[in-house]
């Protein structure tokens, strides 16, 4: 609690991002219960989402890329609005904000929460948006009674050069999810935080969050994300992930020239190069693994997260591995 925004003061321990992600939408959901507002049991959600594979997350992934059309008969429907269509890195348009005004009007008193991942939305994408989004949408949610959920499982812990993405807009969620490097990756342990005003408001109805499946706040897990916190201090990440982000933004550069290439964005220690077509995964796989770099390419992305302590020369050749691919045209069937 005392590395994310201030005003979150109380957090509950989960066993993956996905269920951490379910406790967020259990606690909105018996929150607003407390509230005396019962009737409020959906969520708003934009597009290009990602938020884990059980079936409440599911529900908010993007209705295009995740998994609905194998499983929408069985999943809850949620209300999506418009991927933030307004660039990290361009003037901030206020229109993009059109879309969740124009649903919160609409849908309003049956509205929960709205979750979103903040500033990068991840998987569903590898898009960054502009800061002064989360802050519109953030005033939006207060105006119509929504909670805001900030899904920052890939964000957290310096991932865009902030400790926590929503630092970027200097806004606080009522509730926040975190996971991923919260173990820097070594077992399986995430957490939802809340305000203390969340967490009255669940406790006037039913006394407890109706959450507890048997590892949860599993002791070994939370060794090791006390150790990799600690680590993390005392590496000190900021440094780090400002080095990498100008290795990737110098490294990735030169892909922009490529007639495949689509766009270039670098954001803290992310990098990502966007195709125009689809790439033929298995074939470019190859030719990374033949140049001794692992990535996982997908779709039209083309993106580089590597560990903090990654050495620069190794930075190095995964961009000059990504660069000789567009090149050569290894990402083409
Ligand atoms: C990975 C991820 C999840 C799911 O976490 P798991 O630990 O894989 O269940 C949820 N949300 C975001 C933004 C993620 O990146």
């Amino acid at each position: 609690l005392g590395l994310m925004p201030s005003g979150l003061g109380k957090v509950f321990f989960a066993d993956s991002g996905s269920v951490a992600v379910e406790v967020a939408l259990k606690m909105a959901l018996q929150c607003q219960r407390g509230r005396g507002e019962a009737q409020r049991t959906r969520f708003l959600t934009p597009r290009g989402g990602y938020h884990g594979d059980t079936f409440g997350a599911m529900s908010v992934c993007d209705p295009v890329t995740g998994m609905h059309s194998l499983f929408t008969a069985a999943l809850p429907r949620q209300i999506f609005m418009e991927r933030p269509a307004c660039r990290f890195d361009q003037p901030f348009d206020p229109s993009s904000l059109d879309d969740a005004r124009r649903l919160l009007a609409a849908h309003g008193p049956e509205v929960a929460a709205v979750i979103l991942e903040p500033v990068v939305q991840g998987a569903g994408g590898m898009w960054f948006y502009h800061p002064d989004y989360l802050r519109g949408l953030a005033d939006l949610c207060r105006e119509a009674g929504a909670l805001l959920i900030l899904d920052e499982i890939a964000t957290g812990f310096g991932r865009t050069g902030k400790m926590f993405a929503a630092e970027w807009a200097g806004i606080c969620p009522d509730i926040l999810c975190c996971g991923k490097a919260l173990t820097g990756g070594i077992l399986t342990l995430a957490a939802t935080a809340c305000t203390d005003s969340v967490a009255e408001d669940i406790c006037r109805h039913n006394g407890v969050l109706m959450h507890g499946p048997t590892f949860m706040a599993n002791a070994l897990a939370c060794a090791v994300a006390g150790a990799s916190l600690d680590l993390l201090a005392e590496n000190a990440w900021p440094e780090q992930v400002a080095g990498l982000e100008a290795t990737l933004r110098a490294g990735l550069a030169p892909c922009a020239a490529e007639p495949d290439v689509a766009d270039v964005r670098v954001l803290g220690a992310i990098g990502v190069v966007e195709t125009r077509r689809p790439v033929h995964t298995a074939r470019l796989q190859r030719y990374f693994v033949e140049r001794g770099v692992w990535l996982r390419p997908f779709n039209r992305l083309i993106y580089i997260m590597p560990p903090y302590n990654t050495p620069p020369e190794d930075a190095a050749r995964l961009c000059a591995a990504v660069r000789g691919a567009l090149r050569e045209g290894a990402h083409r069937p």
